[in-house]
Order: C-alpha cells, then structure tokens, then sequence
C-alpha cells in the first residue's frame, strides 16, 4: 500500500472538482487527507524546487499560487503509478490526442495548466506531502 499526493489545479478546481473525485474513488483509491488550499509564493517555490530554472517555472508558481486549490492525499496499491496514469501525459492536448479518458485529457488546459499533478515517486511523495499537509 502507497501514497501519494494529487492537487486539482487551478483550471480545474473547484468546477471539476466533482468528476476528478469521482474517477479517484471508481479508481479504488482511498482519500486519507483532503483540504483546499491556497499555497503561498514561497510553499509553491518549495514545492516546484526542482523545477528552478527551467522556462516554465515562472508561470506554474506563480499561476498555482494564484488562486485556491485543492490537495489530496489518495492511498492504494500502486498509488505513485496509478495515480499519474489516471491523470495521462503532461501535456492536455497530447492526452486529448492519445488518452482520451485521462483527467488532463477531459480537464486540462495545455502543456502548463494541465489539471492535476501526481508525485513522481514515493520519496516525492513524501516530501510533498508534509509541504501541504504538514
Ligand atoms: P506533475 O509533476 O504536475 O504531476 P508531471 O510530473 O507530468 O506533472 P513535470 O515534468 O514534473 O510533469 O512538470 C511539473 C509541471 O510543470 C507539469 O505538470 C506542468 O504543469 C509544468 N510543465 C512541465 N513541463 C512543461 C513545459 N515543457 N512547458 C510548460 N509547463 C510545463
């Protein structure tokens, strides 16, 4: 048993808020934790750290701390991996293109605002996990 960290971004929360819940819980993932938040400049700093640097970082920070969002932490068997499946490729329109039924594919914007994000390992998790929740 695993897990994991899932946010709903700010182009889908709070109006997908819902139907995200909806595949998480059809998915057989257990909500341990879940609160609405809304991350200070400086926490999403913490957060994207290994992303310093790269050209995209100055938009995500600052669009993800712009506006409430919402944290959950989901446990299930594989929750790292089954996590990031259900949320489909990182660019929106690429999941429209090749995951069709992925929540980035249904509720994502594009390559940067793109629904959701998912903890790419359990160390990750972990780490992302007790920024948000402490
Ligand atoms: P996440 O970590 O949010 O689940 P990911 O692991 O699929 O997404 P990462 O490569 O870790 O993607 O990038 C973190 C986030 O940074 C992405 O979810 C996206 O919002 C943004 N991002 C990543 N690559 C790009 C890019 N090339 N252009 C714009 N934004 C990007």
């Amino acid at each position: 048993i695993e897990r994991t960290l899932a946010l709903i971004k700010p182009d889908a929360y709070p109006q997908h808020k819902d139907a995200v819940l909806a595949r998480i819980r059809e998915a057989g993932f257990t909500v341990v934790q879940e609160k609405e938040v809304h991350l200070t400049r400086e926490v999403t700093e913490r957060f994207y750290e290994e992303h310093r640097g790269r050209s995209f970082y100055e938009d995500l920070t600052v669009w993800i701390s712009s506006k409430p969002i919402y944290a959950l932490v989901l446990e299930k068997e594989d929750a790292v991996k089954e996590w990031r499946n259900l949320l489909g490729p990182t660019n929106s329109e690429k999941a429209r293109a090749e995951a069709p039924e992925t929540i980035r594919a249904l509720f994502g914007t594009d390559g940067s605002k793109n629904a959701g994000h998912g903890s790419d390992s359990v160390a990750s998790a972990e780490r992302e996990i007790l920024i948000i929740f402490g």
